[in-house]
């Protein structure tokens, strides 16, 4: 008879959670598929870095700031993928656009961010402006 062990994910042996840490395939918190700030174990340039999927994923490591529609189309035009940032529950996980998802969800509605390639970056009218920040007014409202 089969004992009744739950099925949940056990984090890796701790040599194996250490290596994956350096090489930026894991999480503090185990592996899994949250996109992180993190560097580029090559150039050192500053990325997203994560697993593509839950199951059967690729590790990705994409350029920190969102491109706009001619963005992704200069990347898709240059081989370079492009994945969406989407939340879900308390992290950040990105899949790759398919031809059904860059025309179901623009990049002016979505955050999509074309996969890093060290040392190029596209010019920069094609990445999304940066938000505006106003200033916090200097007398409270209340
Ligand atoms: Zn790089």
């Amino acid at each position: 008879m089969r004992s009744q062990r739950s099925v949940t994910a056990r984090k890796p042996d701790p040599w194996l959670q250490r290596y994956l840490e350096l090489i930026g395939r894991a999480n503090p918190d185990g592996i899994g598929a949250g996109i992180r700030a993190g560097y580029c174990p090559r150039c050192k340039a500053t990325v997203l870095a994560g697993l593509d999927a839950d199951i059967a994923a690729l590790p990705v490591r994409l350029h920190p700031a969102p491109v706009n529609a001619h963005g992704e189309a200069a990347a898709l035009l240059l081989a370079i993928p492009t994945y969406a940032l989407l939340r879900r529950a308390t992290r950040l996980e990105a899949r790759l656009r398919d031809r059904a998802a860059i025309a179901a969800r623009p990049p002016h509605i979505i955050a999509v961010h074309a996969e890093h390639r060290c040392g190029f970056a596209l010019p920069a009218h094609l990445y999304r402006a940066a938000p505006r920040l106003t200033p916090l007014p200097d007398t409270p409202p209340y």
